[in-house]
């Protein structure tokens, strides 16, 4: 055996003892196949510390996105390539691709998903929070009902405040549902607390089957609600979906005609320049419920 033969394993054996001090495991686990490789001159020396560097590092960024993912309670995984653009043909797709960009949240803006039950605003809700987490961005995702109720315990238990505090520190935050469920009383109240401190501070993605002028009856209270929609309106971009539910898309014939038909919710009131202040409009565009 050659002095260069000799050598080989005493330095590999030195590398495995590092990968395991520098807590690389999977670095460590590609390591023999990798110099196998390289014995084979199948890759360069430099493309072999490329690729050891990179195995670890692709299994880091993997974990760091499972771990936010279920931090940010998005649980069930809907992504942009999973969503069938052609079902909905009232949705700009290039649109809803910028807004994956992520530009909106960098901006503090709030992004207003409307339409009826089954139109995909909880998927690209989810959707656009797993691209932003797949960024490096914190993100939460609850529904209106769940978030009020942390809110209200939090209330209850003195500690309000830092838990606004974690809502605030989000660069993003998705409320789902806005409008299916009544609002408890002093719902309104604390959703006000929170998107107050949130307010040119970070982005927030909303789902609603609601218009906004109807948010007077949501929140049940239409101070309350105007008050919100000054703040969630300011910095604003409102996507409205009108087309059927993907959910019934084979069972549509089944379903009786005012269901079916019912589908196409009213445009937003015209955003706000300047800022509105005082009562809200009478529910100019209200529809029978959805
Ligand atoms: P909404 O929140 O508007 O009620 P969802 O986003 O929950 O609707 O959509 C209902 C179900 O249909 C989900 O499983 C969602 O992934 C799926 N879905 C909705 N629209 C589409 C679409 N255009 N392409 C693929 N799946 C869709
Ligand atoms: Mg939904």
């Amino acid at each position: 055996m050659n002095a260069l033969g000799e050598l080989i394993p005493a330095t590999l054996d030195r590398i495995r003892h590092d990968l395991v001090g520098l807590k690389m495991p999977r670095a460590l686990e590609a390591l023999d196949q990798i110099v196998r490789r390289l014995e084979h001159a199948e890759i360069s020396a430099l493309e072999a510390i490329d690729i050891l560097l990179s195995e670890e590092l692709t299994l880091r960024e993997n974990s760091r996105i499972k771990t936010a993912l279920r931090m940010g309670r998005l649980s069930t995984i809907k992504t942009l390539a999973g969503f069938d653009f052609s079902f909905q043909p009232s949705l700009d797709r290039d649109r809803i691709l910028t807004l994956a960009q992520l530009g909106f949240v960098d901006r503090h803006e709030v992004v207003h998903l409307l339409g009826p039950p089954g139109t995909g605003k909880s998927h690209l809700a989810i959707a656009l929070g797993v691209e932003a987490i797949k960024a490096g961005k914190s993100v939460y995702f609850c529904t209106l009902a769940e978030l009020l109720a942390q809110l209200a315990r939090a209330e209850r238990e003195e500690r309000l405040l830092k838990r606004l505090a974690f809502f605030r520190r989000l660069a993003l935050l998705v409320v789902d549902e806005i409008g299916y469920l009544p609002v408890v009383p002093g719902g309104g109240n604390l959703f006000f607390q929170l998107v107050a401190t949130r307010y040119e501070r970070g982005a927030m993605v909303l789902t609603s089957n609601r218009s906004f002028a109807e948010w007077g009856d949501v929140f049940g209270d239409p101070v309350v609600a105007t008050a919100l929609l000054d703040r969630l309106l300011h910095h604003a971009i409102v996507i409205q979906i009108e087309g059927s539910s993907y959910r019934l898309r084979q069972h549509a014939e089944l379903m009786p005609e005012h269901v079916r038909f019912k589908a196409i919710i009213n445009p937003p009131i015209a955003m706000p320049t300047p800022r509105p202040r005082g009562r809200p409009p009478k529910n100019r565009y209200a529809h029978p419920g959805t």
